[in-house]
């Protein structure tokens, strides 16, 4: 874990959907340290993470992967797993970098991990690629019509 350098970003009245570019490239940098720590023996595809709570924090993850494959975790996951495991539930953004060229999404199990600790308008998934470029798009944008907890509660309020 390591505190962003700029106090700005402890502020709860920033607009959480633009990150300034300075905490970004850091996401990115942080993501891509966070990967060389991937055990992937079996891909051979490195990935790591850098997710940003809202007090202004960052947790790091990278791939693990298992002989079995099932219990692989992705970085993503194992980056939000530390954060609550830590007592931190409420993110603003994260940085995915890989070893391909492209720009490297999260994968589905992922956006739906995020989705529960997140205001999907407003969560920033920054999508690097191997030189450190990104894009950027908010979880909304990557998972719309998601299923999330609020769907759970209107249920419990019918029949059952
Ligand atoms: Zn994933």
């Amino acid at each position: 874990m390591s505190e962003v350098q700029d106090q700005n970003l402890n502020s709860d009245h920033l607009d959480l959907k633009h990150l300034d570019k300075k905490t970004e490239e850091l996401l990115v940098k942080k993501a891509g340290e966070a990967k060389e720590y991937s055990y992937s023996p079996y891909s051979g595809f490195r990935v790591g993470a850098a997710l940003l709570t809202k007090s202004g924090r960052i947790y790091t993850g990278c791939n693990i992967e298992n002989a079995a494959y099932t219990p692989t975790n992705c970085a993503e996951r194992t980056a939000v797993f530390k954060a609550v495991s830590e007592g931190e539930r409420e993110f603003r953004a994260i940085a995915v970098c890989g070893d391909a060229e492209e720009y490297l999404a999260p994968c589905g199990v992922c956006r739906q991990v995020l989705l529960e600790f997140t205001e999907p308008e407003k969560f920033v998934v920054l999508m690097a690629a191997k030189s450190c470029e990104y894009r950027k798009m908010t979880l909304a944008e990557l998972l719309p019509a998601s299923f999330s907890k609020s769907d759970l509660s209107a249920a419990s309020d019918g029949k059952n």
